[in-house]
């Protein structure tokens, strides 16, 4: 018998999935026919497809209404966003990357309105996460959004209860050790932050080098800082998992596995990777597993919509 339990994301999202009908229903009076998800897809990536029409189905069991734009020439998708952030009728929006697959796809992303991005990647709602900012006003009423997968990951750890409800409120992981292997701007290094000001120790792996987060001894710091650990070696990383509590994955690599010796017995192992960055052995190894986290994020994005349409009618 193995000593651990593999934990799927459907388990976890199932209570904010619950949470999103209940505050469509709440919305009824404002949004009769429940609020408008657009989706906007200009490539031909069948990946992109398919995450749409997930996307789709999802919102419609929810009492959510969404629309997939497809466009046939990639050059119209600015002017298309622009039309949709004028939109009234439109609640959230949101765009299947890669579109250029160069700095231009990140230029449309901050096209979207910030009332409108379900998906948290404005530029404001980045910089709120990195300076441990929650509110978008002086009077705390409007709560900042966050990127979708980094959050979700962070509702997994709630679930799992490696976040500690004992601890003051904003340290809830004090004490903890974390690794994520990953360092993009989308997931990665949002994620490596949000843990470190919430209290634990991070080591940001990318397939260059190795930084640790941390808001310094006895969290003296009111956000995280970053020290350069050195260029990218097994050994270090090896050193860096031997106390690590929570390993973290999301290498978009079919072949890449992250070495299960490495793990410390009892830790805790999540994928966020559309691939699958351990190996079954892992179970023999890991407390908890998450092996995908792709449900709990499409909750976040929903929830996030939900947060966006009560801050737009606060504004009023
Ligand atoms: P990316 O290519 O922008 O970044 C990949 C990161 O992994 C980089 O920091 C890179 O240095 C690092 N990396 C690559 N190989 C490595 C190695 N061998 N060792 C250590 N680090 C290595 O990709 P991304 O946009 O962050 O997406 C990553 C994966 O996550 C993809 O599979 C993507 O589909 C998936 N994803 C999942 C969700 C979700 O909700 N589940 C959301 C977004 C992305």
């Amino acid at each position: 018998m193995k000593p651990g339990r593999t934990i799927l994301a459907s388990t976890i999202s199932k209570p904010y999935t619950e949470e999103i009908e209940k505050k469509v229903e709440q919305l009824r009076p404002i949004r009769p026919q429940g609020p408008l998800l657009v989706g906007f897809l200009a490539n031909e990536d069948p990946a992109a497809k398919m995450y749409a029409t997930w996307t789709q189905r999802t919102c419609e069991s929810l009492g959510i209404r969404y629309e997939l734009r497809e466009l046939e020439d990639r050059d119209f998708l600015e002017e298309a966003i622009l039309q949709a952030n004028r939109d009234d009728s439109i609640d959230g929006i949101m765009i299947y990357f890669p579109v250029f697959n160069n700095a231009q796809d990140q230029y449309l992303q901050q096209c979207v309105s910030k009332e409108k991005d379900v998906e948290g990647l404005n530029h404001v709602y980045y910089q709120n996460l990195y300076h441990n900012v929650r509110f978008l006003d002086d009077e705390q009423k409007l709560k900042s959004i966050l990127p979708c997968t980094p959050l979700a990951v962070v509702k997994i750890l709630e679930y799992l209860q490696v976040y500690n409800r004992l601890l003051p409120d904003g340290n809830h992981l004090y004490g903890k050790k974390c690794v994520v292997v990953n360092r993009s701007e989308i997931v990665g290094r949002p994620l490596a932050a949000l843990l470190a000001n919430d209290g634990a120790t991070v080591y940001s792996v990318d397939i260059n080098n190795i930084q640790k987060f941390t808001r310094g001894e006895g969290l003296k710091f009111t956000r995280h800082h970053v020290e350069d650990l050195g260029d990218y070696s097994e050994e270090l990383l090896k050193k860096c998992c031997q106390e690590a509590d929570v390993i973290i994955t999301g290498v978009p690599n079919e072949t890449y596995k992250f070495p299960t010796e490495y793990v410390k017995e009892g830790a805790t192992c999540i994928n966020f990777s559309s691939f699958k960055n351990f190996d079954d052995s892992v179970k023999e190894r890991a407390s908890l597993y998450v092996p995908m986290t792709g449900k709990v994020t499409i909750s976040m994005l929903l929830r996030n919509m939900l947060r966006l349409v009560e801050n737009r009618e606060a504004l009023k």
